[in-house]
């Protein structure tokens, strides 16, 4: 029996709508909210769009490769918003640096907030390029570099790679196949080059499933409890384990044998 499995589009295009948060963590200090801020961004930096995957393949959790982002920056609030949860997101490193303390507003602009804008009414996505559309989006794109020059490059490498991979995995099955009928009639020296052939293929193929995998929408190591509460309806509990549907409206399903 084959199921399937979900993994990530090659290009995610902005999100129609906003990130509405549906986790409540008990108040503690930032770094606590890390479990309920990967599931409520869906495992994407909030910013630039970046996916763990993107960023690290094989488990982006503990390289301090994703952060949290406060969005009411501690230079002009103080302390008092740094532990909010509602002032926290998920950030990769990159955005993170690059923003440091840059206001929130400025000269009559301001920085989008990825849970009251949504991303779609303000960026375009060209060419593994945000290009912003609003004067808010031109300056949040300059404020975290949205298109610094390493974060084309994974957006590129991840639009080549992944139909890439998807052409193997549909194409390879039937081309073995014909190889095997192929095999089972020949002799001799053809045969063994059959064979070495066959080798060949199924290892590419198996190498294809497996980097698909780590290509997954909802990584490998997500998380299964975060600091919230334990809900009290299943409904909710459940809810709390999903990326957001904008992002999971954009997944690509692959057949798993
Ligand atoms: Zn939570
Ligand atoms: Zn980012």
């Amino acid at each position: 029996m084959s199921s399937t499995a979900r993994v990530l589009p090659p290009e995610l295009h902005p999100g129609p709508d906003i990130i509405r948060r549906r986790h409540k963590p008990e108040p503690g200090t930032y770094g606590d909210y890390r479990e309920c801020l990967r599931w409520e961004f869906g495992f994407i930096c909030a910013f630039c769009l970046l996916h763990e995957a993107d960023i690290i393949k094989h488990g982006a959790e503990g390289t301090g490769m994703m952060w949290v982002e406060h969005l009411h920056p501690q230079s002009t609030t103080g302390k008092k918003r740094k532990h909010q949860y509602a002032n926290c997101y998920y950030s990769c490193r990159f955005c993170n640096n690059r923003r440091r303390n840059k206001p929130l507003t400025k000269g009559g602009q301001r920085l989008l907030d990825p849970c009251a804008d949504a991303w779609a009414n303000h960026f375009d996505l060209v060419n593994a390029r945000l290009n912003p559309r609003t004067d808010n989006a031109d300056y949040t794109e300059k404020a975290y570099g949205l298109n610094d020059p390493r974060k084309r490059k994974m957006r590129k490498h991840r639009r080549d790679r992944i139909p890439f991979l998807l052409d193997q995995v549909e194409t390879l099955p039937g081309i073995i196949l014909d190889l095997m009928q192929k095999m089972s009639a020949s002799r001799g020296t053809d045969r063994q080059k059959c064979m070495r052939h066959l080798r060949t293929l199924r290892a590419s193929l198996d190498q294809a499933r497996r980097e698909l995998q780590t290509w997954a929408i909802t990584p490998a190591d997500r998380p299964d409890s975060c600091r919230c509460r334990r809900a009290r309806s299943e409904k909710k509990r459940i809810a709390r384990r999903r990326i957001p549907k904008m992002y999971a409206d954009q997944a690509v399903a692959v057949p798993v044998p």
